[in-house]
């Protein structure tokens, strides 16, 4: 089974000193590809430079928690950067109301901004929803009353029943976590992902958070990993995402390896 995990944050601190082994960690558990998610305009640098053509692909933008540092300089360097061939998405940008490292103003107006970036480029939106109270929904509707929007991930998405209906009303793109396998946390959404059609359906670690709860205790000593896992997701874990999504669905894991993959190949632009 071939994997796509479609959000690492492989420059984050966690997992910088330790790439290459984490590159070959994922592609031994058969996740040979993987989108690098950037935060800001530094990591979204240090994303293509890890970049490589069919294997690893990156995103470029601001994430929520970073929207009070968004200015015009952050815009014209954006700009340039969503043109480069591997970048693939803009993002990780959207609404982050759970933490509010940012004041909600200006994570609106960054949030806002990419929007228009990633209308103008045409690359899939990649967006982060934390208890937004439908904030997110309403400013893309607002967004696409103007322009079309280009393709829109959710990702992590941990949101309510209404949330998810809303979210797929509108045909966008659902990616699931972790926090699948946490069956306290993520009880709500163990019942409903068995409601994303498969075409909609995305599987990623966001690594090196969100390590899934249904990988065993023994794992790393069987398979004779590094204790630095234990602490840390990888993309190496994305089969136990892919687990208990298999698991809640009650479906086939090769059936929706192989429509994740489908997914996204379409909007990755993936050849
Ligand atoms: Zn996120």
């Amino acid at each position: 089974m071939k994997l796509t995990d479609v959000c690492v944050n492989l420059t984050n601190s966690q997992l910088r000193g330790d790439v290459e082994a984490v590159i070959q960690r994922a592609k031994a558990a058969g996740v040979e590809r993987m989108l690098i998610t950037a935060t800001d305009i530094e990591s979204t640098k240090a994303a293509l430079l890890l970049c490589c053509g069919g294997q690893r692909y990156c995103t470029a933008g601001v994430h929520p928690h970073g929207a009070s540092n968004y200015d015009k300089e952050t815009i014209t360097s954006l700009k340039k950067l969503v043109g480069k061939d591997d970048v693939r998405a803009v993002g990780e940008t959207g609404l982050d109301f759970n933490r509010n490292f940012s004041p909600v103003d200006a994570q609106l107006a960054a949030f806002e901004s990419q929007i228009e970036i990633a209308q103008a480029c045409n690359k899939t939106l990649f967006v982060h929803d934390r208890e937004s109270q439908g904030e997110v929904l309403r400013i893309l509707k607002n967004a696409t009353a103007k322009i079309p929007l280009p393709p829109v991930i959710i990702h992590c998405f941990t949101g309510s029943r209404e949330e998810l209906r809303q979210y797929l009303a509108n045909d966008y793109y659902i990616g699931i976590t972790g926090w699948i396998a946490d069956t306290r946390r993520g009880a709500e959404l163990r019942e409903m992902v068995a409601d994303i059609p498969l075409d909609r359906l995305l599987i990623e670690t966001d690594a090196p958070f969100l390590r899934p709860h249904n990988v065993p205790k023994d794992f790393l000593q069987q398979h004779n990993l590094p204790a630095t896992m234990k602490r840390r997701n990888e993309p190496a874990l994305l089969p136990f995402v892919l687990a208990a999504i298999g698991a809640c669905r009650n479906e086939a894991l090769d059936e929706i390896a192989a429509a994740t993959e489908n997914n996204a190949a379409r909007l990755f632009g993936f050849t």
